[in-house]
């Protein structure tokens, strides 16, 4: 599906947070209260713990909320203790897998080479990477945020063929805009480095580049939310704490739509 086509993308990852009841709560509330929305305008997914992902997946129909998983490793199987196989995550119905968060690459040692190696597996098993990529504080200040975003878009899809791109969803998430301590980009630098994304993209696969979906995440909130759809070039949010609450999120989603509905030229936003 072409981007003009494309619904808005809205989803939370929501990191080590909620057992496996609050999870299921959680998709309950928030299944109830978007309900009304149309899927044809609205894409959501979240993505629970590991623990959780049996109980998300028995609470939702993924066709409302697709869910998804936080990581994965890159073999199919073997002695790799304490690890999770992409055919275990399509197994249990996953069919989304996020990769490369921020606090994996900090703390948990995600390389970009890591990163390359789990979109293969994912694409292999047959569901949905969602790459995280993003420049830290020191590269933004040192002047060399886009040049680290290429880096990371090109060995992530390092040996992805055009045909696996609708497969394929990239977050921009500056590092230092993530969490308690972020600060969120402003709409207008977000823009400008999605532009930057989508330019590697196009540089990449001529002909669909341009199409793979590119969400913004970091300190997304009610307050700056409609802003950032705004732009152009960002076709979806990926929010962590202002999201996990059911209500609010809700909200989030549904100003945001308006907003997406008011760019597309489409209907007229609701009032
Ligand atoms: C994140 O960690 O991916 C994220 C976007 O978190 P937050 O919205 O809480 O900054």
């Amino acid at each position: 599906m072409g981007r003009k086509q494309r619904p808005l993308l809205m989803g939370s990852n929501l990191k080590m947070f909620k057992t496996a009841e609050q999870t299921r709560a959680y998709l309950e509330a928030l299944q109830n209260l978007t309900a009304d929305i149309p899927r044809t305008e609205v894409q959501l997914f979240i993505i629970p713990s590991y623990i959780a992902l049996p109980a998300a997946l028995q609470q939702v129909d993924q066709n409302l909320i697709r869910i998804g998983a936080q990581n994965v490793f890159w073999e199919d199987a073997g002695a790799w203790t304490g690890e999770v196989s992409p055919v275990m995550l399509k197994d249990l119905g996953v069919t989304l897998v996020e990769l490369g968060h921020s606090e994996r690459r900090e703390h948990f040692g995600e390389t970009d080479l890591t990163v390359q190696r789990k979109v293969q597996a994912v694409l292999r098993n047959g569901m949905h990477a969602l790459i995280c990529v993003g420049e830290t504080a020191q590269d933004k200040e040192l002047g060399v945020g886009p040049e680290r975003l290429r880096e990371q878009v090109k060995i992530a899809l390092h040996g992805v063929p055009e045909e696996a791109l609708e497969h394929i969803w990239i977050a921009y998430e500056p590092v230092w805009a993530i969490g308690e301590r972020g600060v969120p980009a402003t709409a207008p630098y977000a823009n400008a480095m999605h532009g930057v994304i989508r330019t590697v993209l196009t540089e990449l696969y001529p002909n669909r580049g341009a199409g793979v979906p590119v969400l913004y995440g970091g300190s997304v909130n009610l307050e700056n939310a409609e802003s950032l759809i705004e732009q152009p070039d960002v076709d979806g949010l990926f929010v962590g704490r202002s999201a996990w609450d059911a209500e609010r999120f809700n909200e989030m989603i549904r100003r945001t739509l308006k907003v997406w509905k008011r760019r597309r030229g489409g209907e007229k936003a609701d009032q």
